[in-house]
């Protein structure tokens, strides 16, 4: 089995949903479909009753932040509800207007809360705020508790997070990416997981719409960079992947 532990099934168009399951269960893929918003999370949760592959979980976006109302609260049963808790984090680099930045350390923090009080793991975007996410995890001692989704800030900060024992997930540009394969060297393997991040993310690095069975091209990367065979990077994962879901 195949693990995307970071996708985004409702960013396919309805009239490709039926070839996007058949691509999951043709190869075998369990795909974490990650919440942008509210309404992100119930499509998904409606995708995982036509195919169980696909785990819906639960988060408010950074870019998402100024749709949330200000109780955070009623947010509680999806999250109790929800595996892992995502996509939450922080976006400082992409995220242009500055007057979302308090909204969004105000919304990141409140489910780095709830996931310690719930014991759950984060799926995490750090787009241009990685010492600030790191600072934030730490505080709340939920570093080992974190996937970090397609690390790109600098070096320094990443030795951080491995020395923290945090998660992460290696994205679509691990054949193409000089410094995605860098920073998979640095990793150790057991704190290596593998993402798609949807059918868009593949289309902004190669152009190529990506459909889900792209993992199985991540994970080959992976294997390559660190010189490693496919079942040992599988076994890997999978290890992971059941040590995180089955509590
Ligand atoms: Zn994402």
């Amino acid at each position: 089995m195949y693990i995307d532990f970071h996708s985004h099934i409702d960013f396919y168009k309805d009239d490709e949903l039926q070839k996007v399951y058949d691509d999951i269960n043709k190869n075998n893929i369990k795909v974490i479909s990650c919440a942008m918003d509210e309404e992100s999370y119930k499509k998904n949760l409606g995708f995982s009753k036509v195919c169980s592959n696909i785990l819906p979980t639960f988060g408010v976006h950074p870019w998402k932040v100024t749709n949330v109302v200000t109780n955070l609260d009623i947010y509680d049963n999806y999250i109790k509800d929800s595996k892992i808790i995502g996509e939450v984090g922080l976006d400082f680099h992409w995220a242009e207007d500055k007057s979302t930045y308090k909204p969004q350390i105000e919304v990141f923090k409140h489910f780095v809360k709830k996931a310690k009080a719930y014991d759950k793991f984060l799926n995490i975007h750090t787009k241009g705020a990685e010492e600030l996410v790191y600072n934030i995890l730490h505080e709340e001692n939920m570093l080992e508790k974190s996937i970090i989704h397609w690390y790109s800030g600098d070096l320094s900060t990443l030795n951080k997070f491995i020395d923290a024992k945090s998660y992460f997930t290696l994205s679509v540009d691990i054949n193409t990416s000089q410094k995605t394969q860098d920073i998979a060297r640095l990793l150790p393997l057991n704190r290596i997981l593998a993402e798609t991040d949807g059918p868009t993310a593949l289309e902004w690095v190669t152009g190529v719409y990506g459909m889900p069975s792209e993992i199985i091209h991540v994970y080959e990367g992976i294997c390559n960079t660190k010189d490693i065979s496919m079942d040992e990077l599988k076994h890997n994962i999978n290890k992971t992947y059941n040590s995180i879901t089955n509590k």
